[in-house]
């Protein structure tokens, strides 16, 4: 089995309920391989600046190449290879995107991250999904059988439009709760924005703290008991105010408290887990090699990986078995659509520390609507079903493809 084409379109279309209550646009880009075997697998990765030069890199290396070297490819393009360098390492003739050549022969110390992981995450979505498939598997099996079929999500619920009533906090937190969500998640930023004395210096003021409390308080006291609830900082604040948020918090029992600061500071992280009355959540834009360091640093206790920005579902389970090896929990971040939703879900299926994937489609019916599954909701119950189909399980939706095809796009 060859593979013969690598594809990708973006789909465009609108997002009711963005970040802070206002309407937003929502972009999804996804990916085809296809192979000579008339087997073909669907990924999906964000539309971030240099996707498609990262996308025509990908193509370039594995045109002609065999899916099930999903690995050696894998490392090729995000590692090189050292000299005298694999057969497979000889572009010559290769049609690369105009502007760069191959840098497969570069040094394998290069440090792998933006574009480039992005992009080969999303086609390695498509590869496991095409493995799957040829071997008559559901995906999940690739990484060594399900602990779970149903994989529980979290709500992202960002903030209502209205965030000085307190009824329209808690309408939203037992909204979420009636509709079958255990789990949920508001940002700490767009919770009291009218209260920010400055938008650059990183505090919290007293106001703001304040507002913020009782916001999660009515959220809390509406959603009951039984709902876990974090809270997500964009790593925007300061460490005292960081340490300090945590702690007024800690009666509400957080689930975890995420990215409060930026995440660029490992030592910051480790003073602020030592301090946080709530576990400490960080790596939504992590690769394998960041949240090692975090780890071995004792810098965080809930890992939080991306399956579009880690490298893909391979990199997605190797967090999470590196995360049980140190008996911490993995959390999964969810900034794709239906696609990259589903193939997080059958990594978590399969790994045994894992507690709850982010979800966003309530608002948005669409981004949970472009691909669908024979006879199998997205969501029920407060989770993500894996179907027992080979591969990913899932087809694209051509109707919602093509209501929503970003102009200038051809559909698969
Ligand atoms: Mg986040």
């Amino acid at each position: 089995m060859k593979i013969t084409d690598v594809r990708w379109m973006l789909l465009k279309g609108p997002r009711p309920h963005d970040l802070g209550g206002e309407v937003g646009t929502s972009r999804k880009m996804l990916v085809r391989v296809d192979t000579d075997a008339g087997i073909y697998g669907l990924g999906e990765c964000d539309n971030f600046p240099g996707i498609r030069d990262g996308l025509g890199y990908c193509r370039a290396v594995m045109l002609g190449r065999d899916p099930l070297e999903l690995r050696p490819m894998w490392s090729e393009i995000v590692y090189g290879t050292v000299a005298p360098h694999p057969p497979s390492s000889n572009f010559a003739g290769r049609d690369f995107p105009s502007e760069f050549g191959p840098c497969a022969p570069m040094s394998p110390t290069a440090t792998p991250d933006g574009p480039p992981v992005w992009a080969v995450s999303g086609v390695e979505i498509a590869l496991v999904d095409l493995i799957g498939k040829a071997l008559k598997t559901p995906a999940y099996n690739v990484f060594g059988g399900a602990f779970r079929k149903e994989v529980p999500v979290y709500l992202d619920r960002s903030s209502p439009s209205d965030q000085e009533n307190l009824d329209a906090w808690r309408k939203m937190a037992s909204d979420a709760a009636m509709e079958g969500f255990g789990r949920m998640k508001f940002d700490i930023d767009y919770m009291a924005p009218r209260h920010v004395k400055d938008v650059w210096n990183r505090t919290i003021s007293a106001a703001q703290m304040i507002q913020i409390v009782k916001r999660l308080e009515a959220a809390r006291e509406a959603a009951g008991d039984e709902v876990e609830i974090a809270v997500d900082g964009h790593m925007q604040y300061n460490l005292p105010d960081s340490v300090r948020l945590a702690q007024e918090l800690a009666h509400l029992k957080l689930a975890w408290v995420e990215d409060l600061m930026p995440i660029t500071n490992v030592d910051a992280y480790r003073q602020l887990r030592a301090k946080s009355p709530s576990p400490v959540c960080v790596g939504e834009m992590f690769t394998m090699e960041q949240f090692r360091t975090f780890v071995d640093h004792e810098a965080a206790d809930i890992l939080h990986p991306d399956v579009m920005f880690c490298g893909g579902m391979h990199e997605l389970h190797r967090i999470g078995l590196y995360a049980d090896s140190h008996y911490l929990p993995l959390a999964m971040h969810g900034n794709g659509g239906a696609l990259a939703t589903i193939a997080a879900a059958h990594v978590a299926a399969a790994t045994r520390n894992f507690l709850s994937l982010e979800y966003h489609f309530i608002e948005a019916r669409w981004i949970g609507e472009f691909v669908r599954r024979e006879g199998l909701p997205l969501f029920r119950n407060g989770c993500v079903p894996v179907s027992d189909a080979p591969g990913l399980g899932v087809e694209i939706d051509e109707r919602v493809c093509r209501e929503n095809l970003a102009p200038g796009e051809k559909m698969f």
